[in-house]
């Protein structure tokens, strides 16, 4: 069989799109300088802000990244190889927390941005 056009992957508009964005929003970490981009783990004000390599990994990555039309680049945490794989083959790239590269990870001094974000709310005891 020959095609003329034989893509590896099919067209993905949505990946499109949120590739468009990560080299827009691309930036250059505090500490290692390397570029990164930062997603939010949920379509809203208060979601935590994710920093992710800017370099796709799509072997080892498990980040996929989507464009809101509001909030911007939004991050998906796949937790299964399953959901993974799916979503290379569907032509999505997936990326890694930068903290897994990041040879100064032991420098960031602000908590963290977990993929999880924890509700620890500290109330000042009444006694
Ligand atoms: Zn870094």
């Amino acid at each position: 069989m020959t095609t003329p056009h034989t893509p590896s992957a099919p067209v993905n508009r949505s990946a499109e799109r949120a590739e468009r964005a990560a080299q827009i929003t691309k930036q250059r970490c505090n500490y290692c300088k390397g570029l990164i981009v930062w997603a939010k783990t949920e379509p809203k004000h208060d979601a935590v802000p994710m920093p992710l390599d800017y370099e796709p990994d799509d072997e080892h990555g498990n980040a996929l990244l989507w464009h809101h039309d509001t909030w911007g680049l939004i991050v998906s945490v796949l937790g299964t190889k399953g959901a993974r794989q799916a979503s290379v083959a569907e032509g999505h790239r997936l990326r890694l927390h930068h903290r897994l590269s990041c040879p100064d990870a032991e420098k960031w001094t602000t908590r963290p941005a977990t993929t999880r974000p924890k509700k620890t709310y500290t109330r000042r005891s009444r006694a």
